[in-house]
């Protein structure tokens, strides 16, 4: 493993240069969402929006058991504005509805990419299914800025199901990664971006390795989902940790201690001001106030029967 840039030899290509680990972030204890969701929030646009733009917000639920029951389990009608939010399945099933007439189920493996844009407002459950029986529930919700040009994009959604996410086989077999947004080795995601965005769903065998490209100049961190992992040859983290990576550099390196599971975030930042409040992103308090008059007098719509 190389951490500095091999001296170039006439018709050798250079060795990838790593991304420096900044260091290992540990989110927030859990918390419920309503009553459906407990998660951590392992990053918020307060705290870390400026440093790993352009994500806002990443909020992670780890496994856990929930009884068959009757009544609804999740988040009732609420505004978004300003951002995307991406919500990916990796255990139980969820249902989500929108203003824009967007919405569906999915399971594990399926993933929601929702565009606040100019305003939507919409409510998260888990599927009527899946609390009658009852189950496992795993999930992690991103929050993805729009730049300022984009904020006043239409609302709109798409389902990405885990059939239409291409299953990348890693070099040297150590094993896969699902690219559901960007790019790896030539294979493309399916989600539509407004800007460069790469996530990757990553599964490593105990004891293999994998060097990861990741472009220089990107905000380039990853959530360990399960297991342990050895970063860039130092740092361990284990579940629910956050590694973050300079922006400059090429590539990063993960071992995996035992079976593990990543969750890759790399994207494009941008430098405008992110001024947050609730569900909210915009650039300015004036906008802000804006947001809250337009949900307010229903110029966010509204959700269907
Ligand atoms: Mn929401």
């Amino acid at each position: 493993m190389k951490t500095e840039r091999a001296e170039m030899i006439a018709g050798e290509p250079a060795q990838d240069v790593l991304k420096k680990l900044v260091r290992i972030h540990q989110g927030s204890e859990m918390h419920w969402v309503g009553n459906g969701f407990p998660v951590r929030s392992v990053f918020d646009y307060n705290g870390l929006g400026r440093e790993l733009s352009p994500f806002l917000l990443l909020d992670y639920a780890a496994p856990r058991p929930f009884p068959p029951g009757d009544e609804k389990r999740g988040v009732g009608a609420h505004p978004h504005k300003g951002f995307e939010t991406v919500t990916i399945a990796y255990q139980g099933e969820l249902e989500h509805r929108d203003s824009s007439g967007g919405g569906g189920r999915i399971g594990p493996g399926d993933v929601q990419w929702m565009t606040a844009g100019k305003g939507i407002v919409h409510e998260e459950f888990h599927s009527r299914d899946f609390t009658r029986t009852g189950g496992t529930l795993q999930m992690v919700q991103l929050w993805l800025n729009l730049r300022a040009k984009d904020k006043g994009a239409k609302a709109s959604y798409q389902t990405l199901l885990k059939a239409q996410i291409p299953v990348v086989e890693l070099p040297q077999g150590p094993g896969t990664l699902r690219v559901i947004a960007g790019e790896f080795n030539g294979r493309k995601g399916p989600a539509r971006t407004f800007t460069p965005v790469n996530l990757w769903d990553v599964d490593l065998a105990a004891g293999t390795s994998a060097e990861f490209p990741l472009p220089s100049g990107h905000t380039s961190t990853f959530l360990v989902l399960k297991g342990e992992v050895t970063v860039n040859g130092g740092r361990n983290a284990g579940e629910g940790d956050l590694a973050i990576f300079d922006r400059a550099g090429d590539a990063i390196h993960v071992k995996a201690d035992t079976d593990a599971k990543i969750l890759v975030l790399d994207g494009e930042p941008f430098d405008e001001p992110i001024v947050g409040h609730g569900p909210f992103v915009m650039n300015s308090r004036a906008e802000i106030q804006q947001a809250f008059e337009d949900y307010q007098l229903g110029r966010m719509g509204e959700l269907a029967g």
